[in-house]
């Protein structure tokens, strides 16, 4: 984690020549042992922007923020009515996505011709076996090079969010009011979705064409169980083995104070996506980036990395509005998106331009953060429907465990999956937001003595002790 800023020395020159950038990248005058704080690894002042005539700025000057806050408003509007899978607002934003695909010049890359890929997919929260159709949305950016340009980059972004209070989508957190039943999703994901298509942007309109071709997809369901990105995957619309690496975006629209997370950069061997991405941060000098190697499965990367492809994320953080009516697109920090966004088409030049093998390798399963964790994942239970047929009091929420990792502290106490976790240490979960008020207990929860774990297993309350050692 705190390496990078070490190597840069090393891996510049070599890069320079490797990706034919000229010589002017490689930071002359850099410190050979500048000092590395953890947590805070780029060393901004030690970045210079690439100069004027470097072959990429025409694609970067046009990343703005002003056409992504456009691009966003438009998202994360009342009318696309939160762009549930399934729903016309999400069907009306997979048109407009395919629209302004078709606008900058993009090929359809969907599955029959046009830029689209339907699918069918299971609904989160609907009756069981209840499905729905939905659509990614693809389009090809060729590549210059006659032997390379068969070889695909992928650039990725869900643009389906949680609906209104009545679609089935069992991801909201929170409550509607008298004057707010929809989840606009700004952050997640009409962010990532604006990025995506001004990077799209960037290089049609800047007429930059890197030697390997970019895909650039638009998925659909991510929220109802990353769906659009696991159909890509495993129906691909070029030949499976020439998608060489794929990055993601969601959420990359708050937190402007902390620095950029990029997960799953271990899934490259020889470091290869740490010296890209290095290679890649004079297109963004001032954007602060903490890159670490392991990944959770937490959005569509996961379903490349699944296939064996290697993948990484942008993410600029939870916040209190995510899955909330909240997410409102007036929150979202454009400025510092443009700077996402500059750095992600670098990452994709620089990728798609790499002269080096890409060799996957499967990144470590890590969760986020520190401190106390219980080791499961699920579904957090507010739906008022769903507690009810659980026979909960409205103010009581609860959380589903759809997986419990091993050898953590919910495996040890016993948790299985299809256990609804009612309270923890005698505090209930609330129904307002069970995923931050499960987080909260756990953290609260007393360390180095057994705590009680109430799950509603079946029709039975079983309560179950959980250790922290
Ligand atoms: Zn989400």
């Amino acid at each position: 984690m705190n390496g990078s800023r070490n190597t840069w020395n090393k891996v510049a020159p070599l890069l320079a020549l490797v990706l034919g950038a000229r010589p002017g990248m490689a930071q002359e005058g850099a410190p050979s042992a500048p000092p590395v704080t953890p947590l805070v690894p780029p060393v901004l002042a030690l970045v210079e922007p690439w100069p004027a005539d470097h072959p990429l700025q025409p694609a970067l000057a046009t990343v703005r923020a002003d056409d992504l806050r456009d691009y966003e408003r438009w998202l994360a509007s009342d009318e696309r009515q939160g762009r549930c899978a399934g729903e016309p607002g999400n069907d009306e934003a997979g048109d407009w996505i395919a629209q302004q695909f078709e606008e900058m010049g993009l090929a359809p890359l969907g599955s029959d011709g046009s830029f689209f890929q339907p699918f069918e997919f299971s609904v989160r929260g609907g009756e069981r076996g209840l499905k729905a159709t939905t659509r990614n949305v693809v389009g090809l950016w060729e590549g210059s090079d006659p032997e390379l340009r068969s070889q695909v980059i992928v650039l990725g972004a869900h643009y389906d969010h949680v609906g209104t209070t009545s679609s089935r989508d069992a991801g909201r957190a929170g409550r509607p009011t008298a004057t707010d039943t929809i989840w606009n999703g700004a952050d997640d994901n009409g962010s990532g979705t604006s990025t995506l298509i001004e990077v799209a942007e960037a290089f049609a309109m800047g007429g930059v064409r890197p030697k390997r071709s970019l895909v650039f997809i638009a998925f659909s369901a991510e929220e109802q169980g990353l769906f659009g990105s696991a159909w890509w995957c495993a129906n691909p619309t070029v030949p499976r083995e020439n998608v060489v690496a794929m990055v993601n975006l969601d959420m990359v629209g708050r937190n402007a104070d902390r620095p950029v997370e990029m997960a799953a950069v271990g899934s490259l061997q020889d470091d290869l996506w740490r010296r890209l991405v290095d290679a890649s941060r004079p297109a963004a000098p001032d954007l602060a980036l903490e890159l670490k190697d392991h990944f959770l499965p937490d959005s569509d990367h996961a379903s490349f990395i699944d296939a064996g492809i290697p993948a990484t994320f942008f993410f600029s953080g939870m916040h209190d509005d995510y899955h909330r009516i909240s997410d409102s697109w007036d929150k979202i920090e454009y400025e510092r998106m443009a700077q996402i966004g500059r750095m992600a088409t670098a990452l994709l030049w620089n990728t798609a331009n790499c002269a080096e093998p890409f060799r996957f390798a499967k990144p470590v399963f890590q969760p986020r953060g520190r401190g106390k964790r219980l080791g499961v994942q699920g579904d957090a239970l507010a739906d008022a429907a769903r507690l009810a047929a659980l026979g909960l009091p409205q103010e009581h929420g609860g959380y589903l465990v759809e997986t419990v990792l091993p050898d953590g502290v919910g495996a040890k106490a016993g948790l299985v999956a299809g256990d609804v976790i009612l309270s923890i240490g005698g505090k209930p979960i609330s129904s307002d937001d069970p995923n931050v008020s499960l987080r909260r207990l756990i953290a609260g929860a007393a360390a180095k003595e057994d705590v009680a774990i109430v799950v509603l297993r079946g029709d039975e309350q079983v309560t179950l002790t959980a250790r922290w050692e």
